[in-house]
């Protein structure tokens, strides 16, 4: 994969294809060619997704007294993106290049001549940048410097769910563009139907939909991505102690995944929308350099205002105690599941040399891997053997996932375990039967991962092993 100076960069190649090569990640409807900004995870794809998801809810919600979970519907009444602003702000500025007919993202093109544009300035201040610097800026795909004009594209997915005139595209109805506006729609039913009250939050993990002009560098950018998004309720006068809250908050959440900080950046929006107080992107160190793995926004109170404002609803909040009542200010944490996962690739890929080989190793934390442990019998065709071996996964897989290979010599079962990141392995041996040492009946070879050192362990002490890994 090119960067933006259009040097191959290896270690996007390597990570791109060994998600490939062990089932992470496919590319979306590869057998009909593929299907742009769409990928699907595989079988270690989605149980690393899932423990991510797991790692984010436990740090949003189960840590946190004053925050409940909410899975709201991706198709939404219209109007909410017409109260969101999304019908008419959501949009990227697009140029096409007029040799190869290739769009491109303008404030893409920009940035990579060193110059700065964004979504929230006019097509027309655009414009006046991109022709100051339009002699300097080439066509990723051909080089070529022969551009259109700059003209604005909406990112909305629009569909034609529940309507069925002819001609749906006059009255759309909208895949949902990012998750928290199911948040600001449930506000008053979290509140009249739990006991929370302000300053208290909601969590959500869901699938979003852009239609991004140019979805690209693998999984950063897609056009079906899933979010996960915390929408904090507080006071107008609380709002920055809670905004500065949540920035430690999610900063430590990163290096408790354990990601080393030099990998972690912030960058501090230069364009504020109108209604925002700050806004703060929390970057990540990808093979093509930081960019925004996730957003932390004081909102004010813009969302509530407007969705009381377009569906005559009151959403304000009356405290108990003061008795005043006002429309509560947001303080909102987002981050893509797909760009962390993308980071945790980045973050714990890993080639080494282990006793003279050379290795691609996946060094991810055992609360992330895919797989905590294996089972190996040693050989696949003694049947003591393969039948103790089931017996040991059998007891593990109770307590975690755990994947049993009887395939190939145990060397090349260590290398496939070593490149899907799995902490353990576990070898049921002629000594775990305890024919010739009788000593040594109901022990098993435990191979670390990260060392490759392997020891004798008993068979009953190895949950309490894994568990103590983390
Ligand atoms: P960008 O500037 O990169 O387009 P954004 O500022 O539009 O992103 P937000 O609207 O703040 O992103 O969305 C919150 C989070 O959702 C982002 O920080 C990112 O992790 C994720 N996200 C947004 N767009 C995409 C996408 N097209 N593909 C994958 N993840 C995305």
């Amino acid at each position: 994969m090119a960067n933006q100076k259009g040097e191959v960069n290896e270690k996007m190649e390597a990570i791109i294809s060994l998600c490939k090569r062990r089932g992470f990640i496919y590319q979306g409807s590869e057998i009909y060619g593929g299907f742009p900004g769409t990928y699907d995870y595989g079988p270690y794809g989605v149980e690393l997704a899932n423990n991510i998801k797991a790692a984010w809810w436990r740090a949003m919600v189960q840590m946190e007294e004053n925050i409940v979970g909410l899975d709201s519907a991706i198709f939404t009444h219209p109007k909410v993106w017409e109260a969101s602003g999304h019908v008419s702000g959501f949009s990227d500025p697009l140029v096409e290049c007029k040799a190869c007919h290739t769009r491109s993202r303008a404030d893409h093109l920009l940035e990579a001549v060193g110059a700065f544009a964004d979504e929230k300035m006019s097509v027309e201040e655009i414009n006046k940048i991109f022709d100051t610097h339009r002699k300097d800026i080439t066509c990723p795909k051909c080089g070529k410097k022969d551009f259109t004009e700059v003209r604005t594209f909406n990112l909305l997915v629009q569909s034609n769910l529940g309507n069925f005139s002819g001609d749906w595209t006059k009255e759309p109805t909208y895949l949902r563009g990012e998750t928290c506006q199911g948040i600001y729609l449930n506000f008053k039913n979290v509140l009249d139907t739990t006991r929370v009250k302000v300053p208290f939050g909601i969590a959500q993990i869901g699938k979003a939909f852009r239609n991004e002009i140019a979805p690209r560098q693998f999984i950063f950018r897609l056009r079906e991505l899933t979010q996960m998004e915390m929408q904090m309720f507080v006071t107008p006068e609380d709002e920055m102690r809670f905004y500065e809250i949540w920035r430690a908050k999610r900063w430590q959440y990163y290096l408790d995944l354990g990601f080393k900080e030099e990998n972690l950046k912030w960058h501090q929006h230069e364009n504020l929308v109108f209604y925002a107080k700050a806004a703060w992107d929390i970057e990540y160190n990808y093979p093509f350099g930081f960019k925004e793995m996730e957003g932390v926004h004081a909102r004010g109170d813009y969302d509530l205002t407007q969705h009381s404002k377009y569906s005559g609803v009151e959403l304000s909040y009356l405290d108990p105690q003061s008795n005043e009542k006002y429309i509560p200010h947001i303080v909102e944490t987002s981050v893509g599941l797909d760009r962390t996962f993308l980071a945790v690739m980045t973050e714990f890929y890993a080639e080494d040399d282990l006793g003279g080989e050379k290795r691609i190793v996946m060094k991810f934390p055992t609360k992330l891997a895919p797989i905590k442990v294996a089972v190996f019998p040693l050989l696949k065709n003694k049947p003591e053997l393969v039948a103790k071996a089931r017996e040991v996964y059998g007891m593990l897989k109770k307590e975690m996932r755990v994947e049993f290979d009887d395939n190939g010599n145990i060397g090349k079962r260590y290398r496939r375990q070593d490149e899907i990141g799995t902490p353990f392995c576990v070898t049921i041996d002629f000594d775990t039967l305890g024919e010739e040492k009788p000593e040594l009946k109901d022990t098993v070879t435990l191979r670390n991962r990260d060392t490759g050192a392997q020891e004798r362990i008993a068979i009953s002490e190895l949950v309490k092993r894994m568990a103590s890994h983390n």
